[in-house]
C-alpha cells in the first residue's frame, strides 16, 4: 500500500510536472507516451504504439483595434494566423448569419449563436445539425476571420471563461474569441473598420497511444484505458494524469495474471484534442471486433481530493454487475455513480458494449459550476493519491475475482 502511494506521487510527478505537457502533437506529449511504454514493458506486458499524423499549435496571441480603441482577443485554438483590416459585421443568430453578405469580412458571433462550442466539423460521435449548418454557412460565405464573444458554459467548455466557440484544425477560417464583455462593447463598432493580428501557427506531428496486453486468448477481452493527452496549459492532473497513473498501478498489480482472457490497456491519446485521433485510430483498427471486447472501463478524472470515487455502469450483464457491487461494499471510498455521457467509455458504450466508467463524485455533481477542468488549476495539489492507490486496487480485486 505504502509503495502504491509512493510509486503514486512519482507518477504524478513524472506526468504533471517533469514532462511540461501533455496535449497532443507536442514533445511532452511523445514523452509521455514513450514514459508509459516504458513502464508497462517493463513490468513484462507485450507492449505496441500504433502512431498516426496530428497538429500541434502554437498561439502567438492576438490584437484587434477599433477607431482608436483595443479589445481584449484570444486565439481560437489550432485556427489559422492572419492579418486583416476590415469592415465588422454581426451576427446572434443563423438567420442573421443566413441573411448578411458577409464574405470577406470581419464577423462578430455573439449571443445566442455563440452559446455552446461548436463541435470541430470532423467530429463524428457527436455532432448537432445546427452546429454542422453554422460552420457549413461560414465555409459558404468565407468571412475574412471571425471573432467570437462566448459567455460561461462549465457544462461544455470545461472550467474556461471565455471558451473558443471554435476550436478545430480542419476549419481554415481564421478565428480569435473574447469575453461578453468585450463582445457587448466592439458591437457598437459594427460597420465600422476594424484591424485583427493574430499570430497562430500550426505544426504538423506525430503521437501514439500505447496498447499493452497479457493473457492467452485474444478473441476475449477487457480493455481498461485511460486518456493520456491533455489541453493544452493545463497540467492536466485529475484531467487525466491520474487515470494514466491508474492504469500504471494495475499493470503492476495485475503482472502475474495469467488467465484465458486478455487484459488490454491503453493509453488513449486524444479525449481532449478537436480530432481525437488516438480514438480514431483505436476503433478503425478494431473495425469488426468489438463483439470480443467483455468490458471496458475507463478512468477519467479520478481522484479528487474532495468526495468520493465513483463507478457508473453502462449496460453491465448480471454476473459483472455482482463482482462489481462486491467491491463496492468493500471499498469505503467507491460509491455507485450516475452514468455521465463524456469521455472515452461512450465509445465502447456506443458499440453495444458494457464499460464501467471511474472518475470523482465531485466532477459529476458540479459539472455545470465547475472551473478546474482545462485549466492551471487542474494540477497535483488537487489529488488524493490514496484515493487513486484505492481505485486501483479496487479495479486490481474485480479482475482477479472475476476472471481468475
Ligand atoms: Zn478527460
Amino acid at each position: 500500500m505504502e509503495k502504491l502511494y509512493k510509486k503514486c506521487v512519482s507518477y504524478l510527478k513524472t506526468l504533471c510536472q517533469e514532462i511540461p505537457e501533455r496535449c497532443v502533437g507536442s514533445e511532452g506529449n511523445r514523452q509521455a507516451t514513450r514514459f508509459f511504454e516504458k513502464e508497462v514493458a517493463a513490468l513484462g506486458w507485450h507492449t505496441e504504439m500504433p502512431g498516426f499524423d496530428v497538429m500541434d499549435w502554437e498561439d502567438g496571441g492576438a490584437t484587434l483595434h477599433a477607431e482608436g480603441a483595443s479589445f481584449a482577443v484570444l486565439v481560437s485554438p489550432y485556427a489559422l494566423g492572419c492579418e486583416v483590416q476590415e469592415t465588422l459585421l454581426s451576427a446572434a443568430s443563423v438567420e442573421a448569419l443566413e441573411q448578411q453578405d458577409i464574405n470577406g469580412k470581419i464577423l462578430l458571433l455573439h449571443g445566442d449563436i455563440a452559446k455552446e462550442q461548436l463541435m470541430p466539423k470532423n467530429f463524428v460521435f457527436f455532432n448537432p445539425e445546427e452546429h454542422q449548418t453554422i460552420i457549413a454557412l461560414l465555409e459558404e460565405k468565407q468571412p475574412a476571420a471571425i471573432i467570437t464573444a462566448t459567455g460561461r458554459n462549465a457544462s461544455l467548455a470545461g472550467g474556461v471563461y471565455p471558451f473558443p466557440l471554435i476550436e478545430d484544425g480542419d476549419f481554415d477560417i481564421p478565428s480569435v474569441y473574447m469575453t461578453e464583455e468585450e463582445g457587448a462593447k466592439l458591437l457598437s463598432y459594427v460597420g465600422k473598420p476594424v484591424t485583427l493580428n493574430s499570430r497562430s501557427r500550426r505544426i504538423p506531428g506525430k503521437a501514439y497511444n500505447v496498447i499493452a496486453t497479457r493473457g492467452k486468448d485474444a478473441t476475449q477481452r477487457v480493455v481498461i484505458t485511460a486518456h493520456i493527452d491533455a489541453k493544452k496549459g493545463t497540467p492536466g492532473a485529475i484531467d487525466n494524469a491520474t487515470g494514466v497513473v491508474v492504469l500504471l498501478l494495475l499493470a503492476k498489480l495485475l503482472k502475474d495474471y495469467d488467465g484465458d482472457t486478455l487484459l488490454e490497456i491503453v493509453a488513449f491519446n486524444g479525449e481532449d484534442y478537436y480530432a481525437v485521433s488516438g480514438q480514431m485510430d483505436y476503433i478503425q483498427s478494431n473495425q469488426g471486433r468489438f463483439d470480443e471486447i467483455l468490458l471496458n472501463i475507463n478512468i477519467d478524472g479520478a481522484g479528487y481530493k474532495e468526495g468520493q470515487s465513483a463507478f457508473s455502469f453502462f449496460g453491465l450483464p448480471e454476473e459483472i454487475r455482482e463482482k462489481a457491487n462486491a467491491v463496492l461494499a468493500k471499498f469505503e471510498g467507491i460509491a455507485e455513480g450516475a452514468p455521465w455521457p463524456q469521455g472515452d467509455h461512450s465509445i465502447f458504450v456506443q458499440y453495444g458494449r458494457p464499460a464501467i466508467a471511474v472518475t470523482s463524485q465531485w466532477f459529476i455533481e458540479h459539472m455545470e459550476s465547475q472551473e478546474i477542468t482545462h485549466t492551471p488549476k487542474d494540477n497535483v495539489g488537487i489529488v488524493d493519491c490514496h484515493k487513486v492507490v484505492e481505485i486501483a486496487q479496487a479495479l486490481s480485486d474485480f479482475i482477479h475475482q472475476w476472471l481468475h
